[in-house]
């Protein structure tokens, strides 16, 4: 793997692109977290990067839904990521490594979680957390050999039929039996799992909506992190604004379920939620949804 770009915004953010040696590229980035949440990953750095090279889960909302075949990235591929990604960061007294970037990291257990020990017990990272679309047999085997992982749940509809609009997708499993799982590890691990909701207008973000969030979820169990969308090229999706995240997550607290909003500190370089993708690829890009 051969670091081929930096970019950098006003921010501090930073995102970082690997040529991953086959054609195809990877991206990472890096940024003192902004989350509203004091429970969250809130205080101090975050490295955000890839588990895979493209995603065969292929999110309508996701700068990687377009991308060919996903191969592992390699436990090597995965510490060195974080390591660099790390240096592009001011002194913190606590960073951490989260698999939010290209890819299911679900789909890649093993080589997340020696990744996960090697970052946390031998180069300082808190802890590692990843952000699954709810691959239930996999969470499963998380709580079994990585409990001490975060587990970040992307829901983002409370109606299985809206859910595969935008994970249109074989990996898209029933929300009751995702639900079940994550319910089951946050009860092992006792920490709540953070359910993610990308707030898009005409979509999901009605004062029923939340509403609806708020009776599935059982808040000794969730806690919901609303996301706005960021730009992708080619995507016709309206971002909320931050008020209208507000009144949503307003709700949400109203009915007893904890939530913020989180907000990506590197959307204008490309390095925002669902914007990390194999932007250098040599490889023809998925022709055909899934
Ligand atoms: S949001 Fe995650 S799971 Fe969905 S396509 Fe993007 S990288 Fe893959």
């Amino acid at each position: 793997m051969q670091l081929i770009r930096i970019l950098t915004n006003d921010s501090g953010a930073s995102k970082l692109v690997w040529d991953a040696g086959d054609g195809r590229s990877f991206e990472a980035s890096a940024f003192v977290s902004r989350s509203h949440d004091a429970s969250s990953h809130s205080a101090g750095g975050v490295v955000c990067i890839s588990s895979q090279v493209g995603c065969n889960v292929g999110c309508r909302f996701c700068a990687n839904w377009r991308l060919s075949k996903a191969r592992n990235l390699t436990h090597n591929e995965l510490v060195e990521q974080a390591i660099v990604a790390r240096t592009h960061l001011p002194t913190l007294e606590q960073v951490s490594v989260t698999y939010s970037g290209m890819g299911e990291p679900l789909h890649n257990i093993r080589a997340i979680v020696s990744a996960s020990n090697e970052l946390c017990e031998s180069h300082g990272f808190a802890y590692a957390s990843l952000s699954t679309v709810g691959i239930p047999n996999g969470i499963r085997k998380l709580a079994e050999i990585r409990p001490s992982t975060h587990l970040f749940l992307s829901l983002h509809s409370t109606e299985d039929s809206v859910r595969r609009e935008l994970i249109p997708s074989k990996f898209c499993f029933p929300i009751k039996e995702v639900l079940l799982e994550a319910k089951v590890y946050a009860s092992i691990t006792n920490r709540k799992v953070k359910v993610s909701y990308l707030l898009l207008p005409g979509v999901n973000d009605t004062s029923r909506n939340a509403t609806q969030l708020a009776e599935l979820l059982d808040s000794k169990f969730f806690c919901v992190q609303v996301l706005l969308w960021n730009k992708i090229e080619g995507m016709d999706f309206k971002r909320s604004s931050r008020q209208e995240a507000d009144c949503f997550v307003a709700r949400l607290v109203e009915l007893g379920m904890p939530a913020f909003v989180m907000e990506s500190s590197g959307q204008d370089i490309g390095g925002g939620c669902g914007q990390l993708a194999d932007s250098f690829s040599a490889i023809s890009p998925r022709t055909t949804s899934k």
